[in-house]
């Protein structure tokens, strides 16, 4: 798996102040899309397993609360990501059991495969959807057109 981006502290996708990767690789195309950089599924960096340690740490400092992990692209759900995506929820809801996960994908939730459903079983919140240009709407809150879902899940 490839990643574009990683911030230890943000308070921009999701609620509360959180843990974002940005994952590399996306297959859906959106005209518009403010990330193409990340559609390769080799752009960026290697994802390691000293960022995923990190990334378990930056959860667990107690200088800084962080609510959450948010997993965004790209696609979390790409068929590239799914392996190392799926290792990394499982182990934040080990190890990390009252954070939150959100998740966002251009797979609309009815069609996932097994193994995208796999992922999603850990994830506290998924929006999905492809972006839409024709149904952008900037008041929208953590999603960019109106055709995109925000689906809660109580675990
Ligand atoms: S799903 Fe997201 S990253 Fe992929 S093309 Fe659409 S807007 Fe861009």
């Amino acid at each position: 798996m490839h990643y574009s981006a990683y911030h230890s502290v943000d308070v921009i996708n999701g609620e509360g102040t959180r843990c974002t990767l940005f994952v590399s690789g996306c297959e859906h195309g959106c005209k518009g899309c403010y990330n193409q950089s990340t559609w390769r599924v080799d752009a960026g960096h290697v994802f390691s397993q000293a960022l995923e340690d990190q990334i378990i740490d930056d959860l667990t400092d107690t200088r800084i609360y962080r609510r959450g992990l948010s997993l965004s692209g790209g696609d979390p759900l790409h068929s590239a990501n799914l392996e190392g995506v799926l290792k990394l929820v499982t182990r934040v809801k080990q190890e990390c059991p009252d954070k939150d996960i959100w998740l966002w994908t251009g797979y609309q939730l009815a069609d996932l495969t097994p193994q995208q459903q796999a992922v999603v079983n850990f994830v506290d919140v998924v929006i999905d959807g492809k972006y839409e240009q024709e149904k952008a709407d900037p008041e929208l809150l953590w999603r960019g057109s109106s055709n995109q879902q925000i689906h809660r899940f109580t675990r």
